[in-house]
């Protein structure tokens, strides 16, 4: 298919994710929407298709308030916490040591300062979970306060370009949580020891969320998976983060149909990679469950797309064969280059699987993982999108791939 052909369908199909359709928050009908709309454009170029279904939460809230003798915080609803309307006298934390000596219970818990300099890893989440969170996390379930308040600076490499970020995003931690700028927590710092009310209406939804796969073999030794995440933060129309790997795999299911291949193709794409409990991931392990050895390669596409700089294919563990064949495809095709490792993505979980993994992406984002101010904001939409960077990435993969 001409590179032209191939551009405008991309531009039609992220239309469709990130304009009609928007946001895209595992558990709402946005997020079932596109997964329905992926899985038709499977179906109708001829693969077998597969919706797995998710038990998953949604959640909404109504906003938040905390007020002291009339003076009122601006304050957000952490994502996923439960709901509260408390009173309590206000204590101050700032470092994990603090926290270990002071009895905070029935309190409202300021975290601030260093204690809240990252966001703290979700309780159950299985791919990043440093023991010191954990740690943090059974220090404020032992403690029992009434809620916390969170006070946060810019933290790009954990959160994004979300300022301030929630430091506890997470459906399966029931301690009501709120959170707010750092400068805002300096003023509520006064108020320590004093009585304050704190509100936030949110709640938790009980919802299905669907992982969509489409095959085109009922073969699965020696397959090459390729992978994208189809949900977005709140917030977020998430348009390279991930309309775009969404886009791509839609693409190569046109490219790929005939099976020119010798290795059959799965196309997944997943939900909850954006997602506390990453729902769709673990899915996917348990189906997969010491099978991974059938995979001969993963493919992962996440942030891709971007209207500055080249593309970039990062090599994971490729063997000899493959990583050659990555390095013709990438000596013919100037507008895709060889990227440096990076870890903040699905590609992870085939590597922890001993799988071998490329991850398509954006030069431009990997080297400004740490200081960009794009990603889980509602900057993340069309206007920074080269829809010809999306056609070729899905070329560069087809080439790749009718090469192995
Ligand atoms: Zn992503």
């Amino acid at each position: 298919m001409n590179k032209n052909v191939l551009t405008e369908k991309a531009k039609s199909h992220l239309e469709i994710l990130c304009t009609e359709i928007g946001e895209r928050r595992v558990g709402s009908e946005e997020n079932r929407r596109a997964t329905a709309y992926a899985k038709k454009v499977l179906k109708e170029a001829g693969w077998q298709t597969e919706a797995t279904g998710l038990p998953v939460i949604d959640w909404k809230t109504g906003g938040a308030t905390l007020t002291c003798h009339g003076k009122s915080f601006e304050i957000f609803s952490s994502p996923y916490s439960l709901g509260c309307s408390v009173q309590g006298d206000l204590i101050a934390i700032n470092t994990v040591a603090q926290l270990e000596q002071t009895d905070i219970k029935d309190k409202i818990v300021l975290l601030h300062g260093e204690i809240a300099s990252r966001q703290i890893a979700p309780k159950n989440f299985p791919f990043w979970n440093p023991e010191e969170d954990q740690y943090i996390i059974s220090l404020l379930e032992k403690g029992r306060p009434k809620a916390l308040v969170c006070a946060t600076e810019r933290n790009s490499a954990t959160a994004g370009g979300v300022y301030p970020f929630p430091l506890f995003e997470d459906g399966d931690f029931d301690i009501p949580s709120v959170y707010m700028k750092d400068t805002e927590g300096a003023e509520l710092l006064a108020f320590a020891g004093q009585t304050m009310e704190l509100a936030s209406e949110s709640v938790r939804i009980p919802e299905t969320a669907f992982n969509v796969i489409g095959r085109n073999s009922n073969q699965t030794k020696n397959r090459i998976v390729i992978t994208a995440h189809i949900d977005t933060k709140i917030g977020t129309p998430g348009a390279i983060d991930n309309g775009t790997g969404v886009t791509i795999i839609l693409l190569l299911a046109e490219l790929l149909k005939d099976n020119f291949s010798k290795h059959p193709v799965e196309l997944v794409i997943f939900n909850g990679e954006d997602y506390y409990g990453a729902p769709g991931q673990i899915k996917y392990m348990e189906q997969n469950t010491g099978k991974f050895g059938d995979i001969l390669l993963n493919i992962n596409i996440d942030g891709a797309g971007y209207k500055e700089g080249l593309s970039c294919f990062s090599p994971f563990n490729l063997p000899a064969n493959i990583l050659d064949t990555l390095h013709e495809v990438l000596w013919e095709t100037p507008e895709i280059t060889e990227g440096l490792p990076w870890y903040q993505g699905d590609h992870s979980m085939f590597l922890q699987n001993g799988c071998p993994a490329i991850a398509v992406s954006s030069g431009w984002f990997i080297e400004n993982m740490e200081c960009q101010e794009i990603t889980h904001t509602p900057k993340d939409n069309l206007n920074i999108v080269n829809y010809e960077r999306v056609s070729e990435c899905a070329l560069g993969i087809t080439e790749l791939i009718g090469k192995l």
